[in-house]
């Protein structure tokens, strides 16, 4: 009888990639965990107890085929686990290294809820194609037939570029429009360089552009090129924006000098680790070095900037939240890791204020929590006379992002939206109300997930190819 490479999980435990130690990790921009070894991977894999209904598999947004490639990799053969993983997933290392896997894949892993911890689901998934690159499995895009009908898509994150390889495999000409000088939307200036590489996202890009893909970069649509003039050029066009405009602070002195925009925290930090020139980062403006920080937020985008803060050498970083650990957004593995780096974490506390025409600080008090509201979430209340102060020199809002208001900035008031913001979209094929035009990703659900963004992108190209297909069989008849 054939060896049985499975079902290991009560004699293997769970292990993750070694990661760095924070003393040295916070030194530096690179990513936290390294590699499997291939006997590792191997060994992590062969945990899986291959279940016949795996919930990992529908808990994760792509409903990635999980069981099957750990089973590959654990019978070595990668090769096969890599064409398994990415007939699924546009860009498998990246969600194995930044999915919130706790809360999707891993946090439905039925060996976790046996008490066993969790098969490493994302850490395997990365090992399998972080190999094929190096083996060269990756290859561009070679359509077996060039078609003459054009999509052009607006917005070159996770989503539109998900979209652009799936159109591109059948021969569509693509365009990617984006106001940026690089694709990538936030994995390239959003996400910091210790969760995702940077050259792991430019490849990707690469790959894109090897394959026939053409990019329009330093391109803002609305301003340099209308909307009208993309949805005249092509026979589809996608909405991929994703959101940026940040949710303001309230209270006296909020718009003081040195109170900052996350994303332009973040942005100029990752422009600094690809060596351009950022002028607001060299006058201190955007650079936490030598600095108090607070950041106010508790979601993945406060994570990411106190852990940069850290980085670039601040004397102090606390992040204050106005609800407590477990009741916050972010993922608690982050949390955790930003506590290793020495981030101070004010639980349940808000600000009320700040001092400073140049921020000195943050008037902040405690909060409590009430009753829950309608969502069943117990909300937050201040504690009267818990005032205190909070020095800082620098003071950084990630409280979160809305969407801008499209039908306005491209002069296309029939583009539908949201009472949110966001362009309401039919959620399987990202059909907007105007004929033609899609929409996925963040601009559509609010601020998501890569894996989500992707998701949509695939869901959409496969609904216009689908529609295009139709059309050309009618035409032909
Ligand atoms: P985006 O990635 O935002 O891309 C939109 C693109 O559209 C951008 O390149 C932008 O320049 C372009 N664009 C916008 N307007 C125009 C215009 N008018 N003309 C031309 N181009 C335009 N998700 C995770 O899964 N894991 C994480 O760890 C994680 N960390 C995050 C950390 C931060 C700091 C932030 C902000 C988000 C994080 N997210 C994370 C969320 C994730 O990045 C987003 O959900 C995802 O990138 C959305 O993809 P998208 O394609 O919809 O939009
Ligand atoms: Fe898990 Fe994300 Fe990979 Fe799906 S894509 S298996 S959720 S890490
Ligand atoms: Fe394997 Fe866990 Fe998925 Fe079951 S739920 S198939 S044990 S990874």
């Amino acid at each position: 009888m054939a060896k049985q490479p499975m079902l290991k999980f009560v004699k293997v435990e769970r292990a993750m990639p070694d990661k760095r130690d924070a003393s040295a990790r916070k030194e530096d921009f690179q990513e936290i965990y390294s590699e499997y070894a291939k006997a590792k991977a191997q060994e992590q894999s062969s945990r899986c107890s291959q279940c016949g209904v795996p919930y990992c598999q529908s808990h994760c947004p792509l409903h990635n085929n999980i069981p099957d490639w750990l089973r590959l990799t654990a019978e070595g053969r990668l090769k096969e686990a890599y064409e398994v993983s990415q007939a699924t997933n546009t860009f498998p290392e990246i969600c194995g290294r930044i999915c919130p896997q706790d809360r999707l894949c891993e946090g439905n892993c039925v060996i976790e809820q046996s008490g066993h911890g969790t098969v490493t689901i994302g850490a395997v998934e990365k090992y399998i194609t972080d190999r094929a690159w190096e083996e060269g499995w990756v290859e561009a895009i070679k359509p077996h037939v060039e078609r003459p009908e054009s999509v052009g898509i607006i917005g070159a994150g996770p989503g539109g570029l998900a979209a652009a390889d799936v159109l591109r495999r059948q021969g569509i000409q693509v365009t990617v429009y984006d106001r940026y000088d690089r694709a990538g939307g936030l994995l390239t200036y959003g996400i910091p360089g210790f969760k995702l590489e940077k050259p792991i996202v430019m490849r990707r890009n690469e790959q894109l552009a090897a394959g026939g893909v053409t990019f329009r970069l330093n391109c803002t649509v609305g301003v340099d090129i209308s909307f009208q003039e993309i949805r005249d050029t092509h026979d589809a066009v996608i909405i991929a924006t994703g959101v940026y405009k940040t949710r303001d602070l309230q209270g006296p002195g909020s718009g003081a000098k040195g109170i900052v925009r996350a994303i332009d925290f973040l942005t100029a930090s990752n422009r600094k680790s690809f060596g351009d020139a950022v002028p607001e980062f060299d006058s201190g403006e955007l650079n936490a070095s030598g600095k108090k920080i607070v950041v106010i937020g508790g979601g993945d985008t406060a994570m990411d900037c106190v852990r940069t803060a850290i980085r670039q050498g601040a004397t102090s970083v606390k992040c204050l939240y106005r609800r407590d650990r477990s009741n916050m957004p972010g993922s608690q593995r982050e949390v955790q890791n930003a506590e290793e780096e020495g981030v101070i974490f004010e639980w349940l506390t808000a600000p009320k204020g700040f001092k400073g025409d140049r921020v000195t600080g943050v008037i902040a008090e405690r909060m409590r929590l009430g009753m829950p509201d309608a969502t069943g979430r117990q909300s937050p209340e201040v504690i009267e006379g818990s005032d205190y102060f909070e020095e800082a020199d620098i003071v950084i809002k990630a409280l979160g992002f809305e969407p801008e208001d499209l039908p306005t900035l491209w002069d296309q008031p029939e583009l539908g939206v949201t009472r949110w913001g966001t362009v309401k979209a039919e959620f399987t094929t990202g059909a907007t109300d105007m004929p033609g035009v899609y929409a996925v990703g963040d601009i559509v659900r609010g601020a998501s997930l890569v894996v989500w963004a992707i998701r949509d992108g695939r869901d959409c190209a496969n609904a216009i190819l689908e529609q295009m297909n139709g059309a050309a069989v009618i035409a032909a008849e």
